[in-house]
């Protein structure tokens, strides 16, 4: 970890702190009226006195405490099973402006875990009947619901947080998540400007296993850097899926993607849902179905599940454990009082217990974070397809569904873009052209745009010979 530059951040948030009580002074003091003799005093314990853990700059103060519970404001993503308990935690550590952002709706299934709902919420935002929990719970705390998805809010948004803590099961998500914080980093004369960073911390849980980060944007190893340590999420290309499958795995992609729409078996609208047995069983018998048309063998109920297993099974650990050692990072940074994990815990318990932690190192070339156009080395006789091709299994890239733009002959041209069907259809010949073909000539620019990332990525194209 670069010292030097976290203490600068370090630096900045003491001065806003500064600067907000000399205001409070003059404002008479904010003086909720919810406070009582010894509420924080928990939280002063860590505050106020000095420790053999605390950081080496690190002065006692009131300070601190006025900080975390005033002006620090932090951005939860993630009303879920890691949300849930995110929220509690950081309510009882002292932050009490928080925003949260979830998509998604109650369900029954959610029950078991997410412990802010109840029945009668189902079917209403994770987001709304958490932020009403906390809020109603623990006095003078302020949740913000977002009904939303990450994606619909923009940079205006996430600036105004302190810190970022991510509790998501998306990689993609996770990715768009890393590229908006690097995005609102300014550079003058390219160096950093500390007072730009937003710490992202990140967890993740996958059955036995979860994982703890933060990430200094632009500082520290981002989510692409360390990107071959997700395994690669296998995409089977539609034409495979609609008519030759070939794996039991084709004919289970084809029943979710495919037939489930189609034939609404729970009704119009009805989204496939992961966790709901009855679903599931659905796709099981018609993937068998599908599989025996095409002498398949291999099709299992758990198979069925698609990646929804991995996100039911939850154990004491990963359901408790990562969210408070991610409240724990919050507190830390927001604090100033300890240094931050450095930079990466892993934590294992399918045999016994295991955890790790490791400095991920940052990737010099990271296409996401180190601000260099990465080359694309490509024949001029390799076809646009195989471009295609190499930007989604590349193992740092693994990009989803990859819109390719690129200047020729003065004018700006889609070559491929596949989330709209009508462009899709009319730019799929360009698939099977060369690039020469295209027009396209070495050192040329090639703008790539992808769900994975808020901004558009730059690639300079090498032809070889
Ligand atoms: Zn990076």
């Amino acid at each position: 970890m670069n010292l030097l530059l976290f203490s600068l951040f370090r630096e900045k948030k003491r001065r806003r702190v500064v600067e907000l009580t000399e205001k409070m002074v003059v404002d008479g003091g904010s003086g909720h009226a919810c406070e009582w003799e010894g509420r924080w005093n928990h939280i002063k314990k860590f505050l106020e006195r000095s420790g053999p853990f605390t950081h080496p700059d690190f002065e006692p103060s009131t300070e601190s405490l006025s900080f975390m519970l005033e002006t620090c404001k932090i951005l939860v993503i993630g009303a879920g099973g890691l949300g849930c308990e995110l929220l509690k935690d950081l309510a009882l550590s002292g932050i009490r402006n928080i925003h949260v952002v979830d998509m998604d709706t109650i369900d029954v299934s959610n029950l078991n875990r997410q412990f802010l709902f109840r029945p009668k919420d189902v079917g209403r935002p994770k987001a709304d009947v958490a932020a009403d929990f906390i809020n109603s719970r623990i006095p003078g705390c302020c949740v913000v619901p977002h009904f939303k998805k990450i994606q619909d809010l923009d940079e205006t948004f996430y600036r105004q947080f302190h810190i970022i803590v991510c509790g998501l099961d998306s990689v993609v998500a996770r990715r768009w998540m890393n590229g908006m914080l690097l995005s609102l980093l300014v550079y003058e004369d390219g160096v950093l400007d500390p007072g730009s960073i937003i710490p992202l911390i990140d967890g993740g849980t996958e059955g036995f296993k979860g994982n703890a980060r933060v990430i200094f944007p632009g500082m520290t190893a981002c989510i692409d850097c360390t990107l071959e340590l997700y395994p690669p999420q296998i995409n089977f290309p539609m034409c495979t899926i609609a008519s030759m499958p070939r794996l039991p795995e084709h004919c289970i992609e084809y029943v979710w993607m495919l037939l489930w729409p189609k034939e609404s078996p729970f009704g119009a609208g009805v989204a496939l849902d992961g966790d709901d047995p009855e679903h599931i069983q659905w796709v099981y018998q018609r993937s068998l179905e599908r599989a025996a048309e095409f002498n398949i063998t291999g099709v299992t109920y758990r198979l069925s599940q698609g990646e929804q297993i991995l996100w039911m099974c939850v154990t004491f650990f990963s359901v408790l454990l990562f969210p408070a050692a991610c409240a724990t990072e919050v507190f830390k940074i927001a604090s100033s009082a300890y240094m931050p994990l450095n930079n990466y815990m892993v934590f294992n318990d399918i045999d016994s217990l295991y955890t790790y932690t490791f400095e991920a190192e940052r990737k010099e070339n990271c296409s996401a974070c180190s601000q260099i156009p990465m080359d694309l080395h490509f024949a001029p006789s390799s076809k646009l397809q195989d471009v295609l091709d190499y930007l989604t299994t590349s193992a740092s890239l693994q990009m989803k569904s990859p819109a390719i733009t690129a200047t020729v002959e003065g004018k700006n041209k889609t070559l491929y873009l596949q989330s709209v069907a009508s462009i899709e259809q009319r730019t799929r010949p360009n698939l099977s052209k060369t690039l020469k073909e295209l027009g396209l000539t070495g050192g040329q620019e090639l703008a790539v745009a992808d769900v994975t990332t808020p901004q558009t990525m730059l690639f300079r194209l090498c032809f070889t010979s």
